[in-house]
C-alpha cells in the first residue's frame, strides 16, 4: 500500500479510502491483493452501513491475537 508501506492496522482508516468512500487504488496493480479479491456477501455487508461496520468490528476483534485465549 503505497501510502501504508508497513500495512493497515486494525481499527484505523485505510489511507487510501477516498472521502466519498471509494478506493482510489482500485483498478489499479499496487492495490493489494486482500482487497481486490475480497468477494462482498450479504453476510458480510448486510442491509446498511452500521451492519457492515459492526461486522467488520466483529471480525478484527475476534482476530486480534491479544484477546484470544491462550
Ligand atoms: S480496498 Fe483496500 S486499499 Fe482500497 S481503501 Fe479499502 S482497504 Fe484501502
Amino acid at each position: 500500500m503505497p501510502k501504508m508501506p508497513h500495512g493497515k492496522p486494525a481499527g484505523v482508516r485505510c489511507a487510501h479510502l477516498l472521502n466519498d468512500l471509494r478506493c482510489e487504488l482500485f483498478g489499479l496493480a499496487t492495490r493489494p491483493r486482500v482487497c481486490s479479491s475480497l468477494q462482498a456477501s450479504m453476510e458480510m455487508c448486510g442491509s446498511n452501513r452500521d451492519y457492515a461496520l459492526q461486522y467488520l468490528h466483529d471480525l478484527e476483534r475476534l482476530s486480534n491475537p491479544s484477546t484470544q485465549s491462550p
